[in-house]
């Protein structure tokens, strides 16, 4: 059988037996074999290079990792209920990286039931005065569960979602690219504000990635989250860290990415690289948070949570990253990647804004740098082109147009001119002037779209009369339409 033939037998048992939600990556799918380093291996012996996944923090099948989950499952598996040394011994390590008063772990199979227990623990202390409300960030995912999906907008506001649930308070992203949003304190009060006057309980919690992932690879503006945290503490909502997606190093220049704000969560959420693959994830609290769960007099019980085999991959995750100075090689090669893709973007039309820290990075795409009009048919044709150059990564955002760059941290120098290389040739070689205009003009319908979308919603939050939202609709379209007639000034080189 031909290669192709048997990924569409493949492709086709997928749809026939496993649930029809499911997606896959890129235009054509990968028939993935093996694993190795920042390297996937496919059916036909392709090497990808992966530069997304964050998942393997030391790299794909790390031998030291596979190792010792596999000794675990060779001398003893079992649950927390025992005493074992192994998770005592591995709940220290983990504790000695966080702040002072960080002092407390309790131990989760993924990052959905890590921030599941979190939105327990929260609600639970702010139970005496039934305060259930939860502040988040718009584009934000926290998890599958019925509980995170509630506090996801990047679910409950897309296909298939039920809308913003009476209890949730989405707070605007700051568009970095675009200079909006930027003061989180100001932006805080203003949702503290719009939730007193729909007469919501203060918040029980507020829930915010270090650096937002699904939202777009974005970097909070300095001194964002102090703000935000300043206010949201002034009324008695705790704050909860989501480090699933850039934890363990990713930022280089710390080892949590809160702490590049500058701010210590009362709450933390650790899970993907935690455990290299394997399924583990954390939550990481104050003392008096968990005593306070506790004094309800419900055991927390959780199967897996904190198994041998578990504790075996977080505690070697942990040995890797230092033993191979980890966090200081994303500072030195995020560094290196920034620099590249900046000048990259020197010579790009269509790249609106390049940002990081450490090994995340994003690359925001848009019709035209005078526009700043969202890209994502470009984005999407980047991506795919990339892959078809055996180099990995994915698109997301609020627009679904920027490129996200969050490979193992033991991506190398040479890897890193390998991605940049290849996302130049996508853009220079591949985005031709024949496949342009089409995709620029795909963009340019979603820009109305969105547009015409947005000013029917302003439209009826304020009450304007039909027709001054129409004369608002038309307004937003000249503006738009003007903007696409920059397009032909597409490339600045
Ligand atoms: N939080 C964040 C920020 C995530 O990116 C994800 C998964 N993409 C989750 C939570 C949920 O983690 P899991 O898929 O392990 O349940």
């Amino acid at each position: 059988v031909s290669a192709e033939s048997e990924l569409g037998a493949l492709v086709g048992m997928r749809i026939r037996i496993l649930g029809p939600n499911l997606s896959l990556l890129y235009n054509e799918p990968i028939h993935l074999v093996r694993g190795s380093g920042c390297y996937l291996v496919d059916r036909q012996n392709k090497r990808y290079l992966d530069a997304v996944n964050n998942v393997p923090v030391v790299g794909h099948s790390e031998p030291r990792v596979a190792e010792a989950v596999s000794e675990a499952m060779r001398t003893l598996n079992t649950n927390i209920r025992y005493i074992r040394e192994d998770y005592l011994d591995y709940a220290e390590e983990l504790l000695a990286m966080f702040p002072a008063g960080l002092d407390t772990v309790y131990f989760c199979n993924s990052g959905s039931e890590a921030n599941d227990l979190a939105l327990r623990i929260a609600r639970e202390v702010g139970h005496a005065e039934a305060r259930r409300d939860v502040v988040v960030m718009d584009g934000a995912y926290h998890g599958h569960t019925e509980a995170c999906i509630e506090i996801s907008p990047y679910k409950f506001n897309r296909a298939g979602g039920k809308g913003k649930p009476e209890t949730t308070h989405v707070m605007p992203l700051p568009d970095t690219c675009r200079g909006k949003g930027l003061d989180g304190g100001a932006e805080a009060e203003k949702i503290l504000e719009a939730s007193r006057r729909a007469g919501r309980p203060a918040p029980c919690a507020f829930i915010c990635e270090s650096l937002l992932s699904c939202g777009g690879q974005v970097i909070l503006p300095p001194g964002y989250l102090k703000g935000v945290y300043g206010a949201m503490r002034r009324v008695g909502a705790v704050c909860i860290a989501d480090e699933v997606q850039c934890g363990f190093g990713r930022t280089g220049a710390h080892f949590w990415g809160f702490q590049n704000q500058g701010v210590v969560p009362d709450i933390v959420i650790l899970g993907k690289s935690i455990g290299n693959g394997f399924p583990l994830s954390a939550v990481v609290l104050r003392r008096e948070l968990a005593e306070k769960f506790s004094s309800g007099g419900m055991e927390y019980f959780n199967t897996f949570g904190g198994c041998n085999a578990a504790v075996a991959a977080g505690h070697a995750v942990l040995r890797v990253i230092k033993q191979d100075r980890l966090q200081e090689n994303a500072r030195v090669v995020g560094k290196h990647i920034l620099e590249s893709l900046r000048a990259l973007a020197r010579d790009f039309d269509v790249i609106g804004d390049v940002r990081g820290i450490g090994l995340f990075a994003g690359i925001e795409f848009v019709t035209s740098k005078s526009t700043l009009l969202h890209a994502p048919s470009i984005a999407k044709f980047v991506c795919n082109s990339c892959k078809d150059r055996l180099v990995l990564v994915s698109t997301d955002g609020m627009h679904s147009n920027v490129i996200k760059i969050k490979p193992p941290v033991c991506f190398s120098m040479e890897e890193a001119d390998v991605l940049v290389s290849t996302i130049r040739a996508a853009l220079n070689e591949d985005l031709t002037e024949d496949i342009l205009p089409g995709l620029l003009q795909a963009d340019l319908d979603y820009n109305l779209k969105f547009q015409r979308e947005r000013t029917q919603q302003r439209a009826m939050t304020v009450s304007l009369s039909r027709g001054q939202a129409q004369i608002v609709g038309f307004c937003a379209a000249t503006a738009i339409m003007a903007g696409a007639l920059a397009y032909s000034s597409w490339r600045s080189k």
